[in-house]
C-alpha cells in the first residue's frame, strides 16, 4: 500500500465532510443551550476523537476548556476486546465539573461504561455524552448518550479520527476500507 493512495483503499463513502460538519455545527448549537451559565469541560478519548473535538469546539462560541483520555480497548484489529486500561489519564481534576465527553465511535460501549464510571467516580457535578457515531449494538448497553452526530450500520469504518492500523485518520470523510485492506 502507497501512503499517498490512501483513496483507492475506500470502498464506500458513509458520510461526506459536509455532512459531518453540519451535524457537528447542529450539536454544537444543542450544546451550548443545554449548558448556558455553566462552566463545560470537553474530555476527548485519544485518539479518534481528535477530529470531532477540534470541529465541534470551534463550532462553539461559548468558553469550553478541553482535557484528553487515552485509553486501550482495541487492537489493530477490528473487534472490541473488552479489556479497557488508562494509557493517559486527565490533567484535570473534574471535582464539581460538568464533564461532556466527546466520542468518535460508540459500538458495543464497553469502552465507554467503564470510562463513565471511573469518572463518575471522581465527583463531578455531571458527565455527559456526545459522540459522532453510533453503531446498532450500542442500544443494547445501558450508557445513555446525550448526543448522538450518526447512527451508522454495523460495518467498520475509518476516516475522521478513526483508524485502521494507525492509518486513514486522516481522512475528512467516513468510509467503509475496500475488502483487500483487510487481508
Ligand atoms: P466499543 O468499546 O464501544 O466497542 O469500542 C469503542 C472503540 O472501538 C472506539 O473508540 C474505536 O476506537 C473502536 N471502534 C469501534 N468501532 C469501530 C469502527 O467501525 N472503526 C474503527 N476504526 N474503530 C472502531
Amino acid at each position: 500500500m502507497e501512503p499517498q493512495h490512501v483513496d483507492a483503499d475506500i470502498e464506500k463513502v458513509i458520510l461526506t465532510e459536509d455532512d459531518i460538519q453540519s451535524r457537528l455545527a447542529e450539536m454544537a448549537a444543542e450544546i451550548e443551550r443545554d449548558y448556558e451559565g455553566r462552566e463545560l469541560l470537553l474530555v476527548g478519548v485519544l485518539k479518534g476523537a481528535v477530529m470531532v473535538m477540534a470541529d465541534l469546539s470551534r463550532h462553539l462560541s461559548r468558553h469550553v476548556e478541553i482535557d484528553w483520555m487515552d485509553v486501550s480497548s482495541y487492537g489493530s484489529g477490528t473487534r472490541s476486546s473488552g479489556v479497557v486500561r488508562i494509557i493517559k489519564d486527565l490533567d484535570a481534576d473534574i471535582t464539581g465539573r460538568h464533564v461532556l465527553v466527546v466520542e468518535d465511535i460508540i459500538d458495543t460501549g464497553l469502552t465507554l461504561s467503564w470510562l463513565i464510571s471511573n469518572l463518575r467516580s471522581r465527583g463531578p457535578a455531571s458527565v455527559e455524552i456526545c459522540t459522532v457515531l453510533r453503531k446498532p449494538e450500542a442500544a443494547k448497553t445501558d450508557v445513555d448518550v446525550k448526543y448522538v452526530g450518526f447512527d451508522i450500520p454495523n460495518s467498520f469504518v475509518v476516516g475522521y479520527g478513526l483508524d485502521f492500523a494507525e492509518r486513514y485518520r486522516n481522512l475528512r470523510v467516513v468510509a467503509t476500507l475496500a475488502p483487500h485492506m483487510y487481508t
